[in-house]
């Protein structure tokens, strides 16, 4: 018998009103469409999912199926949402996650773990599945089976903890504070197992902390993460410990979003005696170097100890400028901004370093870019160095710093200022030194004797 005649016989089944024939089709379902089953058996389209996709909505709602076919039918949704993403879109137009989110609380374990399962597919689909997947109800639960995930085997911790990092991927999860913190202490609770080892899911851990931390809006979710006791050291030294490779990029990003606090938030990041080996490690590594370049721009938004906190190494400066010449693009922007940053909150000790250091050659990139808010610090830059630091003005010739600006992006803005350094400019270029001119006159003439 060909797969898509069985497909039509056991839909029609599951239409049937005899109990024992819709359970005996959904148990067929379940194994058909399971990820471990022989994928090119199964067709992507068949004019019965549809009617496949209702049956199960059907009795998922009305509730008449016994604990097992409940359980069978919201593995068929697990497994169908992995079909592709019209079956998936199938589904939730149908309500299906309001039925699964209903469903966490049943007392049966293997359903509301089943739940979890399909909401974390549902979820993985796209932006738009994964934001109607998202609510303070689906939280509340999925942390408070966490917090007790010694319960649970390790299939069913893996899906839960795998469902969390796909609901909070992209951040600004919408949450009150409490669920939030408890979120936190609960995957913090579960990143090393009893050994000291990190467990299994240990990098989709880090993800979703750094996932939490990832608000603009809400900087306490930082504090939580750094008042979670220890958190942030073990996040530090598994990026140090060349073992768990796998987890440093998590690690990275989740150091990150901390970096991207308040200036106290900060200042405890910078506490931490392990923090500059991970700077100093990340920048030799090719593979993290753009997301540390991203760190270090965070960090000289700051106060000027944070910026001399980077600029102590005296490597760091010449890698930043190395970074604005790479290839890579990202890395190449974020040193730019670490340049704009630091000229922007930097103490006047720290600019002019930077301007003995030639920070005029940065400033013309800074110009050049195609970020408007680039040109903008750079420009401001420009004309407090030329002030301040008049000297320069030969290298502002040599650079055409003035031809750098480009002033179609903002013209009133640009425009007027572009004028302030041209007028700056030429006034420090006015002869001061009459008597050079004499002297190029006394030669004109003997010439002409
Ligand atoms: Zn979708």
């Amino acid at each position: 018998m060909e797969i898509s005649d069985r497909i039509e016989q056991f839909t029609k089944m599951m239409e049937e009103d005899e109990l024992l024939l819709k359970s005996t089709a959904i148990h067929y379902f379940r194994k058909l469409f399971a990820t471990e089953r022989d994928k090119s058996k199964v067709p992507d389209e068949s004019p019965f999912y549809l009617r496949i996709i209702n049956q199960i909505i059907r009795a998922l709602s009305n509730n008449y199926l016994d604990h097992d076919s409940q359980a069978d039918a919201i593995w068929v949704v697990t497994n169908m949402c992995c079909l592709n993403q019209k079956i998936n879109h199938l589904f939730v137009e149908a309500n299906c996650i309001d039925i699964l989110v209903k469903q966490l609380t049943n007392g049966d374990r293997k359903i509301a773990n089943q739940c979890i399962w399909a909401i974390a597919n549902i979820a993985a689909d796209c932006i738009d599945c994964k934001m109607r997947c998202r609510s303070v109800k689906v939280f509340k639960q999925l942390v408070q089976k966490l917090t007790k995930s010694y319960e649970m085997n390790q299939v069913d911790r893996r899906n839960l903890i795998w469902c969390i990092n796909n609901l909070t991927s992209g951040g600004r999860i919408q949450v009150p504070n409490t669920v939030a913190k408890s979120m936190i202490r609960a995957l913090s609770d579960n990143l090393f197992n009893s050994k000291g080892y990190p467990t299994e899911s240990a990098s989709k851990i880090l993800w979703s902390l750094a996932n939490i931390a990832d608000d603009i809006n809400n900087l306490n979710r930082i504090d939580m993460i750094l008042d979670q006791s220890e958190l942030v050291q073990n996040c530090l030294s598994i990026f140090l410990d060349s073992t768990y490779s796998q987890l440093h990029t998590a690690a990275l990003r989740l150091i990150g979003n901390i970096a991207v606090g308040n200036n106290e938030q900060t200042d405890r990041l910078l506490a931490f005696s392990n923090f500059r080996y991970v700077l100093e490690l990340a920048m030799t590594k090719v593979e993290h170097r753009s997301e540390v370049a991203w760190i270090c721009s965070n960090i000289c938004a700051g106060l000027p100890r944070h910026i001399d906190y980077l600029l102590i190494n005296d490597k760091f400066y010449r890698w930043v400028q190395e970074g604005i010449q790479s290839k890579e693009r990202r890395f190449e922007k974020e040193c730019l901004w670490i340049v704009a940053n630091s000229l922007v909150s930097g103490d006047e000790a720290q600019i002019e370093w930077l301007v003995e250091q030639g920070v005029i050659f940065q400033i013309a990139r800074l110009l050049k870019s195609e970020d408007t808010r680039l040109n903008e610090k750079g420009l401001s830059a420009a004309i407090h160095i030329i002030r301040e630091y008049p000297w320069q003005q030969r290298l502002f010739e040599e650079l055409k710093i003035v031809e750098c600006i480009d002033t179609s992006e903002s013209p009133m803005l640009f425009s007027a200022q572009k004028r302030e350094l041209e007028i700056i400019l030429t006034n420090s270029a006015t002869p001061k030194i009459p008597k050079i001119e004499d002297e190029f006159k006394y030669l004109s003439f003997s010439k002409i004797e």
